[in-house]
């Protein structure tokens, strides 16, 4: 058993579209009521309401607001339990001697939604032909039209309802008994790159996955944007002279809308972009490496010369990419492993020969250089043959790290790398 999300889209008539707001302010104004009743006990009593004290106090809230008690009561519920996970984070810094805050309380644009824990209670959802497309029923809501495309439909369980930049969405967590996903016999292990998104090292040779180019132009433009929100927030600031709760023109409304518009889209086309090409690596290998990811890399892999926007976009996508790779590799039964990169240290060592370099790489050294054997290439198409042969040594099961190689190995055209001998030697150090 295995669990898929899948989101559509809502279409909702101008009716139901008042009735999913109308649902959203009591989510947004429950949270912020319990919140301030856990606020409350804690600075009295020194410690906190748990969650089913919550759900006690619920059952009065529903029996005096008639409001609340039309709501679906599991639902409410998951509003509680998000609240409740907000306050365990804080109770976690409390204990870690940190001095948070309070969790903080939303405001109806800052909402994002709600959700449901069982399916048939409170939603209920009916597909289309071939499960695409089809209608949700929302206690309260009523029959909502929606859109969007489960690769495999399974059981629902449990459904979020979403809003973003103006946009309703139902996110539904299916349960898949047996997820199928075609599986490839090559090998071959990736590096990332600030330029190349990918450079893949295969037994046949080196290639690389591009950062497509629209989202490269759409970086570029919400780049622009934000400056020009920016920009038009600090105005409005010194006009009014106040940090905060200054005016905001329906100038700079407009702007803000258009920047979170383009966000949730680029962020959208990114995670097509990252599921379409882990989804290729699946399809064409039964055994994929690469570097185990550090903070380091994410920074690297983010650029640290990118602000906000931007930067959280990037920075988030390899952690995202090798979670992607992770599952559909699961799936598929194919390998997939993370080299140690301490140990490994794929920019600084050679492929060629194994061996560390006495002087270490800079980020600036945009070429490998061997001292020890002179080889020369790029730096990223040498980290991915250093790759390569560590995993190469993983399927031959030299490495000594105690895992035994699965029989899924066995289909994988297995080539004796050049000079394979010489790093058979020289994998005690690795192990
Ligand atoms: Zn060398």
């Amino acid at each position: 058993m295995r669990n898929r999300k899948v989101t559509y889209r809502l279409y909702p008539n101008a009716e139901q579209e008042a009735r999913l707001q109308e649902t959203l302010g009591l989510h947004q104004r429950l949270y912020n009521r319990a919140l301030e009743e856990r606020i409350r006990v804690y600075q009295e009593m020194g410690k906190g309401l748990s969650f089913a004290d919550q759900c006690k106090v619920l059952t009065q809230w529903r029996k005096a607001v008639p409001a609340l008690s039309g709501l679906n009561a599991q639902s409410e519920q998951v509003t509680l339990k998000r609240l409740h996970l907000a306050f365990q984070h804080f109770f976690r810094r409390v204990k870690n001697g940190e001095k948070p805050g309070f969790p903080w309380f939303k405001s109806i644009h800052r909402y994002p939604g709600w959700g449901y824990k069982t399916h048939g209670d409170g939603w209920k959802l009916h597909p289309g032909e071939e499960n695409k497309h089809g209608k949700v029923y929302l206690q309260g809501i009523g029959m909502v039209p929606i859109r969007g495309k489960a690769r495999q439909f399974g059981l629902p369980k449990t459904a979020e309802i979403l809003r973003k930049a103006g946009k309703w969405y139902l996110s539904v967590t299916l349960e898949i008994e047996h997820v199928q996903r075609e599986r490839g016999d090559e090998m071959g292990a990736f590096d990332w790159g600030l330029k190349e998104f990918l450079t893949l090292a295969t037994p046949q040779g080196i290639e690389t996955v591009a950062n497509p180019r629209h989202l490269r132009n759409q970086l570029a433009e919400l780049k622009r944007l934000g400056q020009e929100v920016s920009r038009k927030i600090r105005m409005a600031q010194e006009a009014s002279g106040r940090k905060r709760g200054f005016p905001i023109s329906g100038n700079l409304r407009k702007a803000i809308q258009h920047l979170s518009r383009l966000h949730a889209q680029v962020a959208r086309q990114r995670k097509d972009f990252l599921h379409q090409t882990s989804a290729e690596l699946v399809r064409r290998f039964a055994a994929i490496g690469t570097e185990a990811l550090a903070v380091q890399n994410l920074v690297q892999g983010g650029g640290a010369h990118q602000k906000g926007l931007n930067r959280e976009i990037h920075a988030a996508s390899p952690a995202a990419f090798l979670q992607m790779i992770k599952t559909k590799a699961e799936e598929a039964g194919s390998w997939f492993e993370e080299a140690p990169t301490r140990e490994i240290q794929p920019t600084q060592r050679c492929h060629a020969c194994w061996k560390l370099p006495d002087e270490k790489k800079k980020l600036s050294d945009r070429q490998h250089q061997c001292p020890h054997c002179g080889k020369t290439c790029g730096r990223d198409e040498n980290a991915a043959r250093v790759l390569l042969r560590w995993l190469e040594q993983r399927l031959a099961g030299a490495s000594g790290s105690g895992r035994e190689p699965s029989v899924v190995w066995s289909g994988v055209r297995l080539s004796e790398p050049p000079g394979a001998s010489a790093m058979k030697h020289e994998t005690h150090a690795m192990a």
